[in-house]
This record gives structure tokens, sequence and C-alpha cells, in this order.
């Protein structure tokens, strides 16, 4: 419980600090009502300032609207009516730090924003007789707003980067040919358009920015999720960006064909090398397939950890049950070994839809290695995960494996079960259950072992 405002005189901090004379109380209200003006004006001076803050306040649409909600929040910090009503302050607090999150305002401006309404309310407040007491409450005050509104800040935050990262997966989860080959057209259309302009009349009026075309839109908007943090975006846009700053300019209409041969050269080389980035990067995806194992349609395993973790934060806070299951396919070697490859590849698939029929849509069935599967069971406890594991076995060892050129045969899988039983680090939870398949194996395989 955060200590509410020590206007009032029997509060805890009131006594601890000495009593909140009333009249302080009163002093204090009134004088920021009357400075209110100046200490917004003050406020914007300061922060107009910073160059990082300036890119939040520098619209007109937020200077109209801030100016008189940053006034408004300044006197209600210290209004009569929220003395007694702590909840609708802290909600209001808390309304303001998730703004905050949304608008991706960083903390550190807010508190700097906040050091500079306290240092001019000092500057007011010092010439009063009471100023030590005025100083206190509204320090008080202010820091205790602070507070509430950094934590929603946070709660806010790591929402959004929760977001970011399921719509990436998301992003990923689409079809990332089509995508490629649709951007490599929108390139080529844009650049014969522009070399067409160009030979027909010198110019490039008509032709548009690269960065302006549909392909340019893509990279703003697309790019960023689809190769998060790649190096080659980087150049990618530096390349754009001269395209479109230094290299288009250089086309003057009328120009002799002669006078087109450098910038065209200059141009092409631009193009291509765009080109070549945007396919560096998607190669950088291939294999992955939009975050699924192309073979067997599992969860690719670089996203283990991601989800895994932020299962495990859901099952502490929300103290639900988690479990997870390692899964490994029996004797797998002999299987290549006799059949060869590819019918190794046929049988992982087919034991990939077993699984995966097996398992609520929530879960997460992960490709863990060549032929093990790591299956994340949502909201279940480990009674629960035996009884899922156990059928998932049966189900494997009676399906019929169809393979061409062969007669149906069948498979076995070992299987290890662990319940998450708080441990923060998930690779403990995955520990557990690789030991319990160890376990599983050493007993003759076919089997379920629980940790
Ligand atoms: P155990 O019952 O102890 O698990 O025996 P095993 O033969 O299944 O285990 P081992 O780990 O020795 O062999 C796994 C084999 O799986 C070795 C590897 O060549 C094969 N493998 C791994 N990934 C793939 C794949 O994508 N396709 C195919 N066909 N084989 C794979
Ligand atoms: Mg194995
Ligand atoms: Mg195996």
């Amino acid at each position: 419980m955060q200590p509410s405002f020590p206007a009032l005189a029997d509060t805890q901090d009131a006594a601890q600090f000495g009593v909140a004379d009333p009249a302080s109380v009163r002093r204090l209200r009134q004088l920021v009502q009357d400075h209110a003006e100046a200490l917004v004006a003050a406020f914007y001076d300061a922060l107009l300032a910073h160059e990082e803050a300036r890119a939040f306040l520098h619209h007109s649409v937020v200077q109209e609207r801030l100016s008189p909600s940053l006034r408004r929040w300044l006197i209600d910090l210290f209004a009569p009516e929220v003395d007694g009503d702590e909840a609708a302050f802290v909600a209001r607090q808390v309304k303001i730090g998730e703004v905050h999150a949304r608008i991706k305002i960083p903390m550190h401006l807010v508190m700097a924003g906040a050091a500079v309404l306290k240092g001019r309310l000092a500057d007011v407040l010092v010439c009063d007789p009471a100023a030590f007491d005025l100083l206190r409450l509204s320090g008080e005050r202010i820091d205790h707003a602070l507070r509430l509104m950094s934590q929603s800040y946070e709660k806010g935050a790591s929402n959004r980067a929760r977001l970011d990262e399921a719509y990436r997966l998301f992003s990923l989860d689409q079809d990332i040919h089509f995508e490629r080959e649709s951007q490599r057209a929108g390139l080529m259309e844009w650049s014969q358009k522009t070399l067409f302009r160009i030979l027909a009349s010198g110019g490039v009026e008509g032709a548009g920015a690269l960065s302006a075309s549909p392909f340019g839109l893509w990279i703003r908007h697309r790019a960023d999720f689809l190769f998060d943090g790649s190096p080659h975006l980087a150049r990618l846009n530096a390349a754009m960006e001269r395209i479109d700053g230094e290299l288009l300019p250089r086309f003057t209409p009328g120009a002799a064909s002669s006078e087109l041969v450098g910038p065209l050269e200059a141009l092409e080389a631009a193009v291509d090398e765009v080109a070549f980035l945007l396919n560096e990067m998607f190669q950088g995806l291939a294999g992955m397939e939009g975050g699924r194992d192309p073979l067997t349609r599992a969860l690719n395993r670089r996203f283990l950890s991601s989800i895994l973790s932020r299962e495990i934060g859901f099952a502490n806070a929300n103290h639900t049950p988690l479990s997870v299951l390692l899964l490994d396919v029996d004797h797998f070697k002999r299987i290549n070994d006799t059949h060869g490859h590819p019918i190794g590849d046929e049988v992982l698939r087919q034991v990939a839809e077993a699984v995966t029929e097996n398992v609520r849509p929530s879960d997460f069935v992960f490709r863990y290695g060549g032929e093990e599967f790591l299956i994340v069971l949502v909201e279940t406890g480990l009674r629960q995960a035996a009884i899922i594991a156990e059928r998932m076995r049966q189900a494997l060892a009676a399906k019929a494996i169809t393979a061409s050129g062969l007669a149906p045969f069948h498979v076995t899988v070992s299987i290890g079960a662990a319940e998450h039983g708080g441990h923060p680090d998930e690779n403990y939870l995955v520990k557990q259950a690789d030991d319990a398949l160890y376990r599983a194996k050493q007993n003759g395989r076919n089997r379920v072992e629980i940790a």
C-alpha cells in the first residue's frame, strides 16, 4: 500500500515527519494554483531545449492537449478532493503511466520533466514562511505520483514488448516465399518505371522516390519485424536514402544521352545493392520458414526461450500450473539406416502430426532437436501432463506410418514429463524433463517417465 497524501494530519507520514499543518496544506494548494501557468511554461521551456523530448512535444496537437492536462494534473495533485480518495488518485497516475508507455516516452524524460516542476515549485515555495513544510509536502506528493506512474509504465512497456514479439511470430508465420517474391517484384517494377522515365525524358518526373513506392512502404512497416536487428536492413535503408536523395536528382529532363551514362550506372549499382541486401535478409529467414520448422511444421527452437519464459512468468503471476514434455523417437537411427534419410524425414513429419493432434491449440510444439520434440502444456499440472503424454505415446505406437514403396510400419517414442515448480529459469524445467526422458530410455523405451 502506498502512503497516502499527508495532507490529512493523522496519516502515518504526517505523524512521522511531524504534523502536516492544515494551514500549510491550504497554502500549498493556493500557491500551486496561482503558479500553475508559470510552472507548465517552465516545464515546456526546459523540455523543448532537450532534443529527445522535443520529438514528443513539438507537435501542436500535443502542446494543445498536454498544456491543459499537465496543468490539471499539477493542481489535482494537491486538490482537496483527492485526499480521501486514494484509489482515484492511483487510477489517474496509473493511466498516465499507461499512456506514456503506449506512446513510448522514455521514463527518464518523464523524470526530467518532474524534476523541472519540482525545481520551479521550490523556487516559489522557498519564499513562504512555512517553506520547509510546503517543500516536504509537495516533494512527497509528486514522488508518490511518479512511483505509481513508473510502475504502470513498466507494466505497459513489458506488455508492449510481448505484443511485439507475438506480432513478430505472427509475421514470420506468413508466407515468406510469397513475401520475398512480391518485394523483389516491387523493387524491379520501381526501377523499370524509373529507367523508362529517364530514357524517355532524361528526368525522373512522375516516377517518384523509391522510399515512397510500395516497396519502400513495405520496408518501413514490415521489414523491422521480419529482419529484426539485421545489419543488412540498416545498409538497405542507407542505400535507399542515397538513391532518393543523391542519385535521382542527378537526372534532369532534356539531358543528352551521353550525360546519362554515369548517373545510370550509379543508379543501377545502388538498386542492385538493395536487391542483394533484400535477398540476403530473406536468405537469413530461409530454413526457418516463418518460425516453423519446414519439415515438421513444429515451432522453431529459437522461439523456445521467449515462449517458455513468458509462460513461466504467467504461471508464477497467476498461480497456474505449467508442464513440459520432452519426446524422442526410439531407435530412430535404425529407420534412417534401414530405409534411408528421406523415409526418416517422412516419419518425423508424421510423428509431429500425431503429437500436434494430441495437444490443445493453446499448447506449443517445438522441434527441439533432430528427432526430439518439446511440448509446452499450458495450465497443466503434472498428473494431467502424464495422462496427455501417455495418450500421445499410445497414439504414436498405434499409428501406422505410411511411406511410398513401404508397407505401413510403426515407431515408438519415449517421453519425459516435468512440471514447473516456481523456478524462474526455463532451462531448469527443460533439464528436469530431459532427465525423465533419459530414465524412460534407460527403462526400456516406449514409455513415459515423470520428473
Ligand atoms: P534412442 O532410442 O536412444 O533415441 O536412439 P536413436 O537412434 O533415436 O537416437 P540417436 O540420437 O542415436 O539418433 C538420432 C538420429 O536422428 C541421428 C540423426 O542422424 C537422425 N536425424 C536427426 N535429424 C534428422 C532429420 O531431420 N531427418 C532424418 N531423417 N534423420 C535425422
Ligand atoms: Mg535423440
Ligand atoms: Mg531417438
